[in-house]
């Protein structure tokens, strides 16, 4: 008998189904036993009549939560059954997995409950089962699915950089270094260079979705040591307006698209309503954002006052919100000082770059890159980096590049900030970080 999702069993009233999941409860009276089964598209109540089969009334009875079952019954149309109103009458039950007694921790209790985040993180696939996370990484998968539609609809072309490398991306900072053969390897940063060399390489148009890699030792709510990174890189811009233009027309798109197919259940199981993002976002310099944090009293620590901290993106977030109601902002101009050598100059010390800030937090890192191989090469040494080290990179820039630009984005910060999570190692599926390379 094919499997029936318990979503669609109002189409088969009267008829016997089969049906697959987990046992979610159990309520064990005298003379009736009811099951409510679960599977990814609901819960239905299963009721067995004791006398009709005793030898299978004391297995059931003895069956820990979470057991995963195939149930066959009956569908019948029951009004005064509280779950969907109906149920299934067992005919047969097959214990396909018994759940230990007792559970790591009880999944579907009160959120508030709920064992701390580090111990779920080790029972990951538990954590999994409840309905925020089944929720999220459907999000996921929808919102992936719409940037890769808005991508290929603009004639942009998915690449697959490597991620083993001869020579660090970015610096020499952060950078996960492994024994390869007789030499040594690298674990990519990022694909900065190898997007690049798609512009070099006339594709005009690509964007990345794939894993990077940061030995980063901190334990912060927004870092992991490797993460999914959502990258683009387009060629023939005037400037890095262009990338900003076409990223917030796509995060619009993506919004559009998560809301129109979870947007009811994200108010059922989040609390809130999404809101799709007008377009332009607010666009503040540099110079501005600083003068800002200094109307709000916000005292940047001295040692970052070419740069934003996580406290200062919070206030400007936060400031954005209540002035224009907006979730985004674009940071622009930022100081070639905490920008790496391949962000083309404005002036002398300024960048043709932006941060996204979104719910007051970091969420892009863009620019238009410095294409012309002179200027590029003395960047490059004003950053005391080695020509040596990157001349297979700048050898991109010598047989005719066109000028480009692109940002990278790191996917679960993008779905903290969509679903207000507070923490990233709750919307990455598995979380690694300075402690954690299990499960
Ligand atoms: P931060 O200042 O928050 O450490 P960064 O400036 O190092 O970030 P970039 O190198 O610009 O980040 O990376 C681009 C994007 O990738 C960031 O805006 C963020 O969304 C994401 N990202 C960067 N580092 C991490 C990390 N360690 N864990 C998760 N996401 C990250």
């Amino acid at each position: 008998m094919e499997r029936t999702s318990i979503g669609d069993l109002r189409n088969h009233i009267d008829q016997t189904v089969k049906v697959q999941g987990w046992l979610h409860v159990l309520r064990d009276q005298k003379k009736i036993q009811f099951i409510v089964l679960r599977d990814r598209t609901g819960q239905v109540q299963i009721t067995h009549w004791k006398p009709n089969d005793m030898p299978l009334a004391e297995m059931i009875s003895e069956l820990g939560t979470e057991s995963a079952l195939t149930v066959t019954g009956k569908v019948v149309d029951n009004p005064s059954v509280k779950l969907g109103g109906l149920e299934i009458q067992l005919e047969s039950l097959v214990v396909e997995n018994k759940a230990e007694i007792p559970l790591p921790f009880e999944p579907f209790g009160e959120i508030d409950n709920l064992p701390a985040l580090d111990y779920r993180l080790d029972w990951r696939y538990m954590d999994l089962r409840r309905k925020q996370n089944l929720l999220l990484f459907q999000v996921q998968t929808t919102m992936e699915h719409a940037l890769r539609e808005f991508w290929v609809k603009n004639g942009f072309m998915e690449m697959h950089s490597p991620k083993l490398m001869g020579s660090p991306s970015e610096s020499g900072a952060e950078l996960f270094e492994l024994a390869y053969f007789e030499t040594k390897a690298y674990l990519a940063q990022s694909p900065q260079f190898y997007k690049q060399m798609a512009m070099a390489g006339g594709f005009e148009k690509v964007f990345e979705i794939g894993p990077v890699f940061r030995a980063d030792p901190s334990f912060t709510s927004r870092h992991m040591t490797e993460f999914t990174s959502i990258d683009m890189e387009m060629s023939w811009v005037e400037s890095e307006e262009d990338v900003m233009q076409n990223q917030e027309k796509m995060l619009q798109y993506a919004y559009q698209r998560v809301k129109d197919v979870h947007g009811e259940e994200i108010q059922e199981v989040f609390g809130f309503e999404l809101e799709v993002p007008q377009v332009p976002f607010p666009r503040l310099t540099m110079g501005e954002a600083h003068a800002l944090l200094k109307e709000l009293k916000y005292e940047m620590p001295p040692e970052k006052s070419n740069d934003l901290d996580p406290g200062a993106e919070r206030a400007i977030g936060q400031y954005i919100k209540e002035k224009y109601n907006h979730d985004f902002v674009y940071i622009t101009d930022w100081p070639f000082a905490v920008r790496p050598f391949y962000h083309m100059k404005r002036g002398e010390n300024g960048t043709r770059s932006f941060d996204l800030i979104a719910g007051g937090l970091e969420i892009t890192t863009g620019a238009q890159r410095e294409h012309r191989y002179d200027v590029l090469l003395e960047q490059a040494k004003e950053k005391g980096l080695t020509p040596e080290g990157i001349s297979f990179y700048l050898d991109f820039f010598r047989y005719g590049c066109p000028p480009h630009g692109g940002y990278g984005m790191g996917l679960s910060r993008l779905l903290m900030v969509m679903l207000k999570l507070p923490n990233i190692r709750e919307t990455v599926y598995l979380f690694r970080g300075p402690n954690r390379l299990q499960p």
